[in-house]
């Protein structure tokens, strides 16, 4: 045994694991506590210094049990079965599974060689190889070893040359030699910014050392995959992502940590992924808020990249269109090395040109005004795709009653429950309650309710009936249901088989279509009234990145937007594409309200079935609070509580105590003696969980 050595411990019948973080003679822990230990795993390393450091780094920084860190970097330590494959006409290995698969003997050779082929192998050809056929090519699917074939697919995309400027941005974000240094790299839509991180990839590999790479949850998409392949021939690549199955995320894990894999791609949980040759991370779509984990240890994935980067003393890139404002200031105070492209890497591709049109003209039907009405029409004589986007699923997110006002409340959390056509019922998005739809009103028995606002489901219904020839598609958390639905109906997009798709922010990310010419937005006013105060800085990077869908290719893009305040400074910007301009606006109001980025908050949330419980523990915490800070120069300033911004979720009451300091020292020093505080006023009927650097108010 060693330090980091992965441990099993029995506890009562539970078996858990650990990892040895400390070897000692002597302990303080009274003798009848302490526990045996059960089994040293023997099949996995021991996890490296530089990862207990982090996890360690990390526990401080939010506050977190060291153990709950140290979990979040091992790798799964058992299997398990294999799921169902959905069916596509042929299929093929990828690369991964080529390398995988590489070493293959007996059964896993005939299906290497069918499905290694060219010219992939069909759903028959598989059966026919017999009764295993199928469920291996369910396993290999599950494993991202094999893939439907698309007309797509069997173009591999031509390696690129770097144009000048992305050369001296590639330049000057890996400093020779390797040493720390963070980038942001600000470039436009389609401005190159993946090729640049590839060729960046490219350069440590060369010189011996491994690549991290990370996406946002929905951005690891089966094009980004193959631009890898293509641009790094014959590396060896390690993905690690949530959609893996145990034990293909562990044979993952075992190759970035022996140093084999060269790249290492992954989403937020990557970060924490074993490597020996670190030489460069790489954080693409900086600003997305999938890299803060919302539950648990709730660390933020791009800024323990940072902290992990100047450890190991590696560069390290973070890459947006639209910068977190958190990273823009880094930038402008000079702290970051800013690289700027300003420009979509290919002259025949110019940004969308973006129009703002009024919500509520004469003709509008179902919320789709004239305009787009007339846009969608012009696509679909040119045999061109439309999107549509609405960040809202379900039928519409309200049903009121117009005789008594009643507006089918949520029993168990303060909010109103969603229309959902296709199960004819009523849903809550918190708590995740169903019910059917009620024929009349309960409350005064008016059998006219009026589903109120819209949804995909809504707007997917107005468009087949606008359009009967076309052929709609909605893509939405509720339409991609089952791990391969939403890789088929991507299958469906390029080969053409959609005319208009429907869609949540799922199709916003990283997609690139070659017939998509329109993009049509639909009730983003909503963010406007939020009364969150990054939601206009999530608005304008979210519709950034879907007007960024339309015309990459060839073909020219246009992107309508449907809104009431057409002189809204975030419009105004959008339609420019003028990200600074829209930065320097939302700078100038945080730094005079006092918000992050020129303070640095903590949120106390508190969760209990009794209102009185709650409100008695974060009143005393608010006090402890406020006596520790006095104690502390005031450098922290600590308020009431305050209801949550949901207050209600799932029977319980939801209330919080906000932490701000406009000095991130001040506030760090400030929180363990705060949390010591609450561990002794904690009782049992409040949950309560500690924030660092939230994103969101409850
Ligand atoms: P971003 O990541 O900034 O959205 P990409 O790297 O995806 O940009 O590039 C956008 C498109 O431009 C892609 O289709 C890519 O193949 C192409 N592209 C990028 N760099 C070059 C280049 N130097 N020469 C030709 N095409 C390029
Ligand atoms: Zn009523
Ligand atoms: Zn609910």
């Amino acid at each position: 045994m060693s330090r980091g050595s992965v441990l099993v411990v029995k506890l009562g019948a539970r078996s858990l694991p650990g990892v040895a973080v400390e070897l000692a003679d002597k302990s303080d822990v009274a003798p009848d506590r302490l526990l045996p230990i059960d089994q040293i795993v023997a099949d996995v390393p021991p996890l490296p210094n530089d990862l207990i450091d982090l996890a360690s780094f990390v526990a401080a920084y939010y506050q977190q049990p060291i153990g709950q860190c140290l979990a979040q970097m091992l790798p799964p330590l058992v299997a398990e079965p294999t799921g169902r494959v959905p069916m596509a006409a042929r299929y093929r290995l990828t690369a991964s599974g080529h390398e995988a698969l590489a070493g293959a003997r007996s059964r896993g050779v005939a299906m290497r060689s069918l499905l290694g082929s060219a010219r992939g192998a069909s759903t028959a050809e598989i059966r026919a190889l017999g009764a295993h056929a199928w469920r291996t090519l369910a396993a290999w699917r599950r494993d991202g070893w094999v893939e439907p074939m698309s007309e797509k697919a069997d173009a591999p995309p031509d390696a690129l040359e770097l144009n000048p400027d992305q050369r001296s941005a590639l330049a000057a974000a890996i400093p020779d030699p390797v040493r720390f240094q963070a980038s942001l790299l600000q470039g436009v839509t389609g401005s190159g910014k993946t090729a640049i991180y590839l060729e960046a990839a490219a350069t440590v590999i060369r010189a011996g050392r491994q690549a991290l790479l990370l996406v946002p949850e929905i951005g690891l998409t089966p094009q980004l995959e193959r631009r890898i392949v293509a641009a790094l021939p014959g590396a060896r690549i390690a993905m690690l992502h949530s959609r893996l199955g145990p034990s293909e995320r562990r044979r993952q894990w075992l190759a970035a940590a022996s140093g084999e894999a060269q790249l290492i791609v992954g989403t937020r949980l990557a970060v924490f992924a074993p490597a020996p040759h670190l030489g460069l991370i790489v954080v693409d779509e900086e600003h997305d808020t999938s890299f803060k984990q919302h539950e648990g240890v709730r660390y933020h994935a791009r800024d323990v990249a940072i902290y992990r980067a100047s450890r190991r003393d590696v560069p390290v890139i973070l890459g947006s269109a639209t910068p977190s404002l958190e990273t823009y200031a880094q930038a402008m105070r000079g702290r970051y090395r800013w690289l700027r492209l300003p420009l979509r890497a290919t002259a025949q591709t110019a940004l969308p040109q973006v129009r703002l049109v009024p919500t509520r003209a004469a003709g509008t039907i179902e919320g789709i005004g004239p305009a787009l009405q007339e846009a969608i029409g012009a696509r679909l004589a040119r045999r061109e795709q439309s999107l549509l986007f609405i960040n809202r699923r379900g039928y519409a997110p309200a049903l009121l009653c117009p005789g008594c006002g009643w507006e089918a409340p949520c029993p168990r959390c303060a909010a109103r429950l969603v229309v959902h056509r296709e199960t004819a019922g009523l849903r809550c998005h918190h708590c995740g309650h169903a019910e059917a739809l009620p024929r009349a009103c309960p409350e005064c028995g008016n059998q006219d309710l009026m589903p109120q606002g819209s949804g995909t489901q809504r707007l997917e219904r107005a468009l087949a009936d606008l359009y009967p020839a076309a052929r709609v598609l909605r893509i939405d958390r509720d339409s991609t249901h089952g791990k391969s639905a939403f890789a088929a109906m991507r299958d469906a997009i390029d080969a053409g088989e959609v005319d208009i798709l429907v869609g949540t922010q799922m199709l916003a990310k990283g997609h690139d279509f070659a017939r998509l010419t329109l993009v049509g937005v639909l009730g983003a006013d909503n963010a406007l009234y939020s009364g969150e105060f990054r939601a206009t800085e999530r608005l304008f990077a979210l519709l950034e990145q879907v007007a960024g869908r339309a015309g990459r290719r060839h073909l020219p893009g246009e992107v309508l937007v449907q809104t009431d305040f057409p002189q809204h400074p975030l419009y105004v910007a959008l339609a420019a594409h003028d990200f600074d301009r829209f930065a320097t606006t939302l700078l100038a109001e945080r730094e005079s309200l006092g918000l992050p980025p020129f303070a640095h908050l903590a949120l106390l949330l508190g969760e209990a079935r009794s209102p009185e419980a709650l409100q008695a523990f974060l009143a005393a915490a608010s006090d402890r609070g406020r006596e520790l800070a006095a104690a502390a120069a005031d450098a922290c300033e600590v308020y009431s509580p305050v209801p949550a911004a949901l207050p209600r979720r799932a029977g319980l009451e939801r209330a919080q105590v906000l932490v701000q300091s406009r000095d991130r020292a001040a506030l760090q020093a400030f929180l363990p003696h705060w949390r010591a505080e609450l561990e002794q006023l904690a009782e049992r009927r409040v949950r309560w969980t500690l924030d660092v650097d939230p994103l969101g108010f409850g």
